[in-house]
């Protein structure tokens, strides 16, 4: 059970937890282990510890320091109200935790420096705290639990802010340090998020990533369920946040899921399916103010309503670069070459279309594009436009109704599009439009698949 940074806001939303987990408890009287509780860091506070980096990375100390309080404070606060008997104990932890990383922003604003990996340090912190938290709260509740740091079990390699989990390692260590706890009976408390390199460096999985924690730990423990507890009521038929008004899609396949999540479904990480799929272990995204309600079921088969999309999601401010060259685009070789460009400099892309002379591809991270360029020109002509977004229409109807390809295309009939594919899985249909113009063509393609009557 994974419950995102709003649902461990603050007291009233712990209380709630704890009551979503005891109901759990409940309604298994016959379980012959206890739920495994993984927690993301109260809500704002890897922002605010993404900010706090920034100012150390600017030598800014003071601001720093003055962040660090605020944020000591409101965890202060917190970690009293949840707690009775566990009170003084946890509030040392908390002290002790922050005393470190006070310690450790300091030395990095003298040095003006912040690595991956101290930036990994810093934000680490948020999760290990909340975590604490909520399994004190749970023991001052009656409800046996345990923490764990989650650093001692999530395993990962180097990469340090996108670490990729060591599976066989982790799942060994979950073995061992979790499921005789949870066959116990116990509430074992993690941080999501953060995990350790193999010589015990603290590295993160990713923004986003305490979905992905829970799932790998869910796949490591053969749970029945992994369960997203987040503010909405699900997977949701468009981002919220832009189109009106969406719908609950209420099932849906891991495929879906997957390419939804990658292309900008914000409500899960797009590597949480990952560990789902490879033990077919449904998950479900639930709403945490709203436990009575189903959510969104995801499994290997979903079921999506007959003849409808699935739901529509976009990834903003990509950028698009086009490769042209009129003597060898269609020579053989001409694709590994460009494609070892990106290779070479790390840098994934997504979209990708061709035509006689050119090929046009989008990226999303952009760190590396001035050298992509440069070695680009070496064979070919390129350009490249920024601020661009990609939207995605998913839905496992797609592949039965051809139909559905020029019902979208047609929704977006004034609106310029710069690319458009389908690819072999024909779950999806890409396009690639102007940033600007995302508002507008999510709502007329939302209108179109999800608001006729
Ligand atoms: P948590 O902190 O619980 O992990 P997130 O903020 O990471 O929550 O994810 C939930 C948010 O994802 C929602 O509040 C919503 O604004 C956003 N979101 C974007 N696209 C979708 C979608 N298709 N369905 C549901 N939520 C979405
Ligand atoms: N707290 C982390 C973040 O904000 C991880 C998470 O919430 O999933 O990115
Ligand atoms: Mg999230």
């Amino acid at each position: 059970m994974k419950f995102g940074g709003t649902s461990v806001a603050d007291p009233d939303a712990i209380d709630r937890l704890i009551g979503i987990v005891r109901q759990q408890i409940r309604s298994n009287p016959k379980a012959s282990r206890a739920p495994v509780v993984v927690v993301s860091a109260l809500a704002g506070v890897t922002d605010a510890l993404v900010a706090i980096a920034q100012l150390a990375e600017e030598g800014e100390a003071d601001r720093a320091a003055a962040a660090l309080q605020a944020l000591v404070d409101r965890h202060i606060a917190v970690a009293t109200a949840v707690t009775t008997d566990s009170r003084e104990r946890l509030v040392a932890e908390v002290r002790r935790e922050f005393d470190e990383l006070i310690g450790l922003v300091h030395a990095l604003a003298v040095l003006r420096e912040v690595s991956p990996r101290s930036r990994d340090a810093v934000l680490a912190a948020g999760e290990l705290v909340s975590s604490r938290i909520v399994a004190a709260a749970f023991a001052d509740r009656s409800i046996p639990s345990a923490w764990i740091d989650a650093r001692a079990v999530l395993i990962t390699d180097a990469e340090h802010t996108a670490a990729v989990p060591d599976m066989p390692e982790t799942c060994a260590r979950a073995a061992a340090r979790i499921a005789p706890l949870a066959a116990a009976g116990k509430v074992v408390v993690l941080g999501g998020f953060i995990g350790a390199t193999a010589n015990g460096m603290t590295s993160t999985l990713g923004r986003g990533g305490s979905d992905y924690s829970a799932a790998i730990f869910g796949a490591c423990l053969d749970a029945d369920e992994i369960q997203i507890w987040t503010d909405v009521d699900g997977m949701l038929t468009a981002d919220p946040r832009i189109v009106p008004q969406p719908r609950l899609v209420p099932q849906l396949s891991f495929a879906e899921a997957s390419e939804l999540a990658y292309f900008g479904a914000k409500v899960l990480h797009p590597s949480t399916i990952l560990p789902a799929v490879a033990k077919n272990i449904p998950v479900r995204i639930l709403n945490s103010r709203r436990p009575e309600n189903g959510g969104t079921r995801i499994t290997s088969d979903g079921a999506p309503a007959a003849g409808q999309l699935t739901a529509i999601a976009c990834k903003r401010d990509v950028t698009v670069i086009d490769i042209t060259s009129t003597r060898m685009l269609m020579a053989h070789g001409f694709l590994r070459r460009l494609f070892e460009v990106f290779e070479r400099f790390k840098t994934a892309v997504d979209v990708v279309t061709t035509s006689e002379v050119s090929v046009s591809v989008t990226v999303d991270d952009t760190r590396r594009l001035e050298a992509i360029l440069d070695n680009l020109h070496n064979f070919a002509e390129a350009s490249c436009e920024r601020e661009m977004a990609i939207i995605c229409a998913v839905g496992e109807n797609l592949r039965a109704d051809p139909t559905l390809f020029g019902r979208a295309v047609t929704a977006l009939d004034r609106i310029p599009l710069r690319l458009v594919s389908q690819a072999a899985s024909r779950r999806n249909i890409t396009f690639v439009l102007r940033d600007a113009d995302v508002p507008h063509a999510m709502t007329r393609l939302h209108e179109q698949f999800f608001q006729r009557s």
